[in-house]
Formats: C-alpha cells, sequence, structure tokens
C-alpha cells in the first residue's frame, strides 16, 4: 500500500505531454498552447481615441484664458482622416477611431461645449490625454502568450485580436472506460433479482466530460478473465488513458489486476492509503496509463477526482494546482481510522471569513447520497484517526 502523496507523485513523473495538433480558435478553449505565439501586428495597429471626444493639439489648450477651436469634422470609428490637423482646429472623434495626423490628445465631450463648428475648451489639456498608442499592449514580433497557457475566453480573444484562426494545442486524451460486473444491468433496464444498475459508467462519462476529455467507452464487461482481458486491450488500443471499474479488489472475480500482470504492464502500484478507494491501481503499458478503480460509486468518484483527473490536466499540459486545500473548523465529529487518509463529504460554508464543515450524510462508500449534499471533502490525514468538533483540519471544495 502507498501514500497519497507518493501515489500522486508517481503518476506525474509517468504522464507525458500529448503530440500537438492544429485546432480552430474556439475549439481551443480549455486546452494548452503547444508553442508561442508571436504578434506580427501591434495592438492596437494605430494611435486610437480611449474616448468620444475632440481630437485636438494639447499646445493649442496651454497658457490660454479661453481656448477656441474650429470644429472640422467627425472621425468614426473605423475611418481614416487622411488630412492633417491644423493649428486651432478640433475634430470629433469617436472612441477606438484612429487619431488624425497632428493631433495629440483627445479632451471627452463631457469637459466642452460645442455650438455648431465652435468648440470652446475651459481646461489646459495634456499631451497624450485619452489616446491609446500603437503597440501600446503588444508590438510587432512580441511573444503574446507563452507555451503551455490554458486557453480560456480572454486568450481567445487576444488571439483572435492577432489575427489567430488556428492554434497548435495539446491533444485532447481519449478517455477509455471499462465497466467490470455480473451484477450489472444498464440504466434503461428492469432490476432483476440481485442485479443493480451500472451507474458508475454514467458518473465516469461525466466526470471525464468535467474534465474536458472525450470518452471511449467498452460498456458493461462480464467478471469473465477472457472477455476482460480482450476488452482492455481494445481500450487500451483505443484510448491514451484507460480506467476500469470494479473487480480491482481481492475477491475471486476481481480479474484487472491479474490481467494487468499477464499483459506485463509496468504496475506502479496495486493500492493506496486512502478510505474511500484502497484497490486503486496504476499502471503504464506500450505508453498508455490504466487506471483500475474500485466498483464503489462513491470510492470511484472520490479517486478519479484525486488521481485520474490530474493526469488528464497533465497530459493535456495543464499545470495541476495542489493549493486548492484550505483550512476548515468542523462543526461535526468524524469517524476515522489510523492507517489510511481519509476523505469525508461536507458540506463547507463561509461564516465571518471562517470556513466550517457540517456533516452530510453517511459517509458508508456503498452510499453514495451524502456526495451529492456535499460541496467539498474534509481530508483528514492518515496518522489523525477520528476528529471532532472545533477541530480544524484541511478541506476543499469538489466538481467546481
Ligand atoms: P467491486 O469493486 O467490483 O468489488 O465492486 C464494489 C461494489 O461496487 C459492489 O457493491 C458493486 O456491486 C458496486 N459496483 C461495481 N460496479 C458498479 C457500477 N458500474 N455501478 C454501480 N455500482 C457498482
Ligand atoms: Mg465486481
Amino acid at each position: 500500500m502507498i501514500d497519497v502523496l507518493d501515489a500522486m507523485k508517481i503518476i506525474n513523473e509517468e504522464i507525458k505531454l500529448l503530440k500537438p495538433e492544429k485546432v480552430y480558435i474556439v475549439d481551443c478553449l480549455n486546452r494548452v498552447l503547444s508553442e508561442d505565439i508571436l504578434s506580427f501586428d501591434n495592438l492596437p495597429p494605430f494611435d486610437k481615441s480611449a474616448m468620444d471626444g475632440y481630437a485636438i493639439r494639447s499646445c493649442d489648450t496651454q497658457n490660454k484664458e479661453n481656448i477656441l477651436l474650429k470644429i472640422k469634422s467627425i472621425i468614426k470609428a473605423g475611418d481614416f482622416c487622411a488630412e492633417s490637423l491644423k493649428e486651432n482646429e478640433a475634430y470629433k472623434i469617436m472612441t477606438g477611431a484612429m487619431m488624425p495626423k497632428g493631433a495629440d490628445a483627445v479632451i471627452q465631450i463631457e469637459k466642452v461645449i460645442a455650438e455648431s463648428d465652435n468648440l470652446y475648451i475651459s481646461e489646459e489639456v495634456k499631451k497624450g490625454n485619452n489616446i491609446i498608442k500603437l503597440g501600446e499592449e503588444i508590438s510587432n514580433g512580441d511573444i503574446a502568450l507563452k507555451k503551455g497557457t490554458l486557453i480560456r475566453p480572454p486568450e481567445i480573444g487576444l488571439l483572435a485580436s492577432l489575427g489567430y484562426e488556428f492554434l497548435n494545442v495539446y491533444k485532447t486524451p481519449t478517455i477509455g472506460i471499462i465497466i467490470t460486473g455480473d451484477e450489472l444491468i444498464d440504466i434503461n433496464c428492469k432490476l432483476e433479482k440481485g442485479k443493480i444498475r451500472n451507474s458508475n459508467e454514467y458518473s465516469l462519462r461525466a466526470l471525464i466530460k468535467s474534465a474536458n476529455a472525450e470518452v471511449f467507452s467498452v460498456g458493461i464487461v462480464k467478471d469473465d478473465r477472457l472477455a476482460l482481458k480482450e476488452k482492455i486491450m481494445l481500450a487500451f488500443e483505443k484510448s491514451d488513458i484507460v480506467i476500469s471499474s470494479g473487480g480491482a479488489s481481492v475477491g475471486d472475480y476481481d480479474f484487472v489486476k491479474d490481467i494487468l500482470r499477464e499483459i506485463k504492464a509496468d504496475i506502479k502500484f496495486t493500492s493506496i492509503a486512502i478510505k474511500p478507494g484502497k484497490p486503486t491501481a496504476f499502471a503504464v503499458y506500450n505508453g498508455k496509463f490504466f487506471f483500475a478503480l474500485p466498483g464503489n460509486p462513491t470510492a470511484l468518484i472520490s479517486t478519479f477526482e484525486q488521481f485520474v483527473k490530474p493526469a488528464i490536466k497533465s497530459i493535456m499540459g495543464i499545470t495541476y494546482n495542489e493549493s486548492e486545500e484550505f483550512s476548515v473548523t468542523l462543526k461535526d465529529n468524524f469517524k476515522a481510522k489510523v492507517g489510511r487518509e481519509k476523505y469525508v463529504f461536507v458540506n463547507i460554508i463561509k461564516e465571518d471569513g471562517v470556513y466550517y464543515a457540517y456533516n452530510s450524510g453517511s459517509q458508508c462508500s456503498n452510499h453514495s447520497r451524502a456526495m451529492c449534499n456535499s460541496n467539498g471533502v474534509l481530508i483528514i490525514p492518515k496518522e489523525c484517526g477520528s476528529v471532532k468538533v472545533g477541530d480544524v483540519i484541511n478541506g476543499k471544495y469538489i466538481f467546481k
């Protein structure tokens, strides 16, 4: 049995980035740039007005009592004014419009009086006032975004303003799912004696979707060694990461780990000192990754969040941020045994700047309701044992 942090470290060391691919800009959301993005333009590409106002020569307003300028015409956003501004002249100019030659400042509409073509100004205007200078944000030749940047909506906007329609980003992994268990029937079937519905397939699909990865499912496989081996090989062929649900424990019909041994996968660990989720295993096979997760629905979701999600993130080039944990004060008692790190699903509520954790229902790993009633998880360290009201331990929000 391996400690949680060691397991995470091993996974992180093994996972290698997938190859990049060229993707249409909008579809790059939540993907990571595989190259530096150079700007081949200045941003903005011309000096432009930051306000609706009047483009003027600042010197025409300096050291004067009564300032009166002649309004020539109006420059809208998108116009190009070929004429230069001369002494004591002004152009009415709209936000985003290109400055006319000769003008070096803009005074806002609210600060002047305009009567027909007369413009009265009652203050001195500084050079550069309300002008966004050419290349002020990004200069031609600059690196606008670095390799490794996660593309969010603002990055998409910036890339669009630089004229990038397609980007090189790391590939999205396909996650193979194998659901094991003779007791399972699909959700559209009537329950028979001894059978339960295959809920894990659906929670896994949702978890994978929330991690922005693709799914390849082989569906339900009976607890039959040959059938299972065949499906594991198929899943390896079609996916980058394979997840099995169930059959990972030490029961007579738990074949997943035996098959991994048989195909000579490089098994990195076969159990983790965590509750729920102890039988979780991780292996590498022909450059692909395998997570054997317990069939227990709560354990499956919890181990996915803890171990598989960071792996999906790193295979896509997203740096995993461990600092999501924070101190939580307990409002209820929670049982735990020394020896395994325990995850307890709770409600975390912030009151007067303090995070409090409330019990959200039965923590039996066969019960999944508590998870549905929770917005967070408490992490009870393995050497800690039971914790009580008032204790302060680490917690974090889940499914955000
Ligand atoms: P296992 O890990 O195969 O020993 O299964 C542990 C528990 O999880 C058993 O009670 C199973 O019936 C249950 N279980 C296994 N697979 C699923 C599934 N796909 N959906 C819902 N429950 C499952
Ligand atoms: Mg089973």
